[in-house]
């Protein structure tokens, strides 16, 4: 089976190879304080920032999930109040899930084929933290990068990124923001369990004024041990192997975000020339990693099932467009073969 779905998605296939080097390298019953792992743990930041081109002064952490980095983010960063401005299913739960912890979040919603309207954006209210979500995975759209610059250039306040999605997959401009974050299963190409956390010197500065040290993933906390390239509790020491050897052998980001880009551009001209319907339809705000094709239910059920049959694994819609939608990953791992087959399928089935 092959799987376009948007997370957990295709690994690489040289994972197979990976787990079989790190069961004979010995790193996966090694101590966490001892210098062979603290070096594997140094080898691998210093991959994810090289490949990924995060400015030296920014931080990496490995923590486990995108939905962890919700919770760290509402400890550690949000004084009182924050504001989540969002379209889709993950940015209101990050927004749901901060509300129970810090009561004081305020949501801010925006329509499909829009980018949110800076000038109504209340930022300058006392919001200690801005949250936004990079890529939609659950209706693929994503924020221009106009948007970033847009906001950083109006406030000072801590902005956080959820870029689940699309971190590995496509270009951020990391210095418009603060906190990044994504966990590993969508274009990381890995298995799941783990989650990047990249981290600004602005945002380092807050958590030491917001001081908080009452959780065993505090960032404070998480922030001392990874300086000294150890962490606060047993690690993922295989995810963190993993995600080294995979930042080892993949291309620097800009050009795999230019060929995932490019290959974005195909399917949003391929889709609508036969027959299928674009979740959304404004360019400026379609997502090149996660394509989302809507139908009516009945049309939805059956392309996923016959997809099935041929050996092709859809990605379901997600939240309010569960039933109504159908998602593509268009992850770095998947091959241009791959989506040859999916093409193929995809056109001979609209003309059946
Ligand atoms: C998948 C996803 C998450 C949740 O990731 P977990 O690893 O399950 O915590 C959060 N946000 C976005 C945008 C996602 O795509």
């Amino acid at each position: 089976m092959i799987t376009f779905y948007p997370g957990p998605s295709k690994v690489y296939p040289q994972i197979e190879k990976y787990l079989q080097d790190a069961f004979h390298s010995g790193i996966l019953s090694v101590n966490h304080r001892s210098d062979v792992f603290m070096e594997m743990l140094r080898s691998t930041i210093e991959s994810v920032k090289a490949k990924l081109d995060i400015p030296a002064d920014y931080e990496v952490y490995f923590v486990s999930s995108a939905t962890e980095c919700w919770e760290i983010i509402a400890q550690s960063l949000i004084g009182s109040s924050s504001l989540h401005i969002y379209n889709g299913a993950f940015g209101e739960k990050w927004l749901e899930y901060t509300a129970k912890i810090k009561p004081g979040a305020e949501g801010f919603s925006f329509g499909l084929n829009e980018a949110p309207d800076i000038e109504e954006l209340n930022i300058d209210l006392g919001h200690d933290v801005i949250c936004i979500t990079h890529n939609e995975t659950s209706n693929g759209t994503a924020l221009p990068l106009l948007f970033h610059s847009d906001l950083r250039s109006l406030t000072n306040q801590i902005i956080a990124v959820d870029a689940t999605s699309s971190m590995a997959g496509a270009i951020l401009p990391w210095k418009d923001a603060d906190v990044w974050y994504a966990s590993v299963q969508k274009c990381f190409g890995l298995p799941a369990g783990m989650a990047v956390m990249v981290v600004s010197p602005a945002a380092i500065h807050r958590a030491e004024q917001v001081a908080d040290r009452s959780f065993y993933n505090s960032l404070l906390f998480t922030r001392e041990n990874f300086l000294k390239y150890q962490t606060p509790y047993t690690p993922n020491a295989l995810g963190i192997y993993l995600l080294g050897r995979v930042m080892e052998h993949v291309a620097p980001i800009v050009n795999v975000a230019s060929e995932i880009h490019e290959r974005a551009r195909e399917w949003y001209a391929f889709l609508p020339e036969n027959g299928y319907e674009l979740l959304v339809n404004h360019r400026s705000v379609q997502s090149d990693t996660v394509i989302a094709v809507q139908a009516d239910r009945e049309k939805v059920t059956r392309i996923k099932s016959m997809a099935r049959q041929a050996g092709l694994q859809l990605g379901n819609g997600y939240g309010k467009w569960k039933e109504t939608s159908f998602r593509i990953a268009n992850f770095p791992a998947i091959t241009i073969t791959e989506i040859s087959l999916l093409r193929n399928f995809l056109f001979t089935i609209s003309r059946s």
